[in-house]
């Protein structure tokens, strides 16, 4: 009986990075990575999808299926982060202000009665909402007196800025 030689076999997906010509592109799982898309920065990917990656500088060069999963998984993310922004910001008004009604948020934002309840559901925010909206329940004396310069504030809303003024 002879014996075989076993030798590793070549990983099929590993090349040499074009961008950087150091690293090498290997199938990698983006699971657990930030990445820039779009308009959303540090966006990051909360599930399993392997695309080829540079080792070294990150560089992905996708082709046809991949580019088209990647996005459709990011455009999920995005959606889902938007999401979650509102969901909180909601939560927020409600225990922070109880007084004010959903109404004079919306109309604070511009917004027609309802969008917030249906940003949470059907529709997705552009980004500049979403920066309003994370920025009030972070800072929402700050925010809220930035939003107030630029127009006069529903009547509740607008007592409720001077009564956290004033603290
Ligand atoms: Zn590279």
């Amino acid at each position: 009986m002879t014996k075989k030689t076993i030798r590793p076999v070549p990983a099929v997906h590993a090349r040499r990075c074009f961008a950087c010509a150091h690293g090498t592109i290997r199938l990698t799982n983006l699971r657990g990575l930030t990445l820039n898309y779009r308009d959303e920065p540090d966006l990051l990917v909360t599930r399993d999808i392997e695309v080829p990656r540079c080792d070294t500088c990150g560089e992905m060069p996708l082709k046809g299926s991949d580019t088209k999963r990647l996005s459709v998984l990011l455009e999920e993310l995005r959606t889902d982060r938007k999401r979650a922004t509102v969901t909180k910001f909601i939560a927020f008004a409600e225990s922070t202000f109880p007084d004010v009604p959903r109404y004079e948020w919306e109309q604070a934002f511009g917004l027609s009665k309802g969008y917030l309840s249906r940003l949470v559901t059907t529709r997705v925010m552009d980004t500049p909402l979403e920066i309003l909206l994370s920025g009030i329940t972070a800072s929402p004396r700050e925010a809220l007196h930035l939003l107030s310069i630029t127009r006069a504030l529903p009547p509740t809303l607008s007592s409720k800025l001077s009564d956290i003024a004033r603290r």
